[in-house]
């Protein structure tokens, strides 16, 4: 469970081609990041995979699925955004148990559930407090915890650290390297920081103007760059 295809996934809007026939299959567990400069397609991709945009032509298929006319809260992921979009006037425990109110999930069952994200994201103090009152690295715990609750598959992340500070950042790297460990889910990540990638990744692909210009481990993409922009993007090159 939480394996993802993409074929030849394809994303205009009205002319312009934004996603330009991507193909990729990610592995059950694996940590998938997609990294490449602003502008290249990256929410686009992943809002597709989401469900929150709809797939110009090609296929999206999870556990040999095709979800592409499957709403987004059939398809088992859960998605965290750069802008966490905590609500200010409920408590950090009502944030995270927010997805499984609506779901209608019985009390019992969401308390237990918000207690266990608490406790993998170190919040279990924070649960009475208003996200007024966190850091931006806590809020943005919260906003993870609200994924985990709903026990995805696959996590989908956008640029979920871009509003930390660069300690907070490097912090929260290597949380979410843990949190992927414990979890054992699928996650596809996004960001323009190649860091991030280079630490983060059992895979990287690097996207450029809407097309894949390579896929493969970090340090095969530092040291085997395949073409100009991987060279300069993340390469070393001589
Ligand atoms: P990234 O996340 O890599 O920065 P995006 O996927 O957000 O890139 O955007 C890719 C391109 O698609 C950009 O040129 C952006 O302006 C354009 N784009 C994104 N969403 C829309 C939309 N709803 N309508 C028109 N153009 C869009
Ligand atoms: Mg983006």
């Amino acid at each position: 469970m939480g394996q993802l295809s993409l074929k030849n996934v394809v994303k205009t809007f009205g002319d312009f081609e934004v996603v330009k026939g991507v193909s990729l299959d990610v592995h059950e567990g694996e940590f998938v990041v997609f990294v490449g400069p602003s502008g290249c397609g990256k929410s686009t991709l992943l809002r597709m995979v989401a469900g929150l945009e709809h797939t110009t032509s090609g296929d999206i298929v999870i556990d040999g699925k095709r979800v592409n006319d499957l709403a987004p809260v059939k398809r088992g992921i859960a998605m965290v955004f750069q802008s966490y979009a905590l609500y200010p006037h409920m408590s950090v425990y009502e944030n995270i148990a927010f997805p499984l109110r609506v779901e209608g999930a019985p009390a019992k069952e969401i308390r237990k559930k918000v207690e266990e994200a608490a406790a993998i994201l170190h919040l279990e103090n924070r649960l009475d407090q208003r996200p007024g009152n966190l850091s931006g690295g806590q809020r943005q715990r919260v906003a993870i915890g609200r994924a985990i609750v709903r026990q995805p598959e696959i996590f989908l992340f956008d640029e979920p650290l871009s509003n930390l500070d660069a300690a907070l950042r490097a912090d929260m790297r290597i949380e979410l390297t843990r949190l992927h460990k414990q979890l054992g889910a699928t996650m596809v990540y996004v960001t323009h920081d190649q860091v991030e990638a280079m630490t983060m990744a059992d895979r990287i692909v690097v996207l450029n103007g809407g097309y894949i210009a390579q896929v493969g481990a970090p340090l095969t993409l530092y040291h085997k760059p395949e073409n100009t922009f991987v060279a300069g993007f993340i390469g070393n090159p001589r």
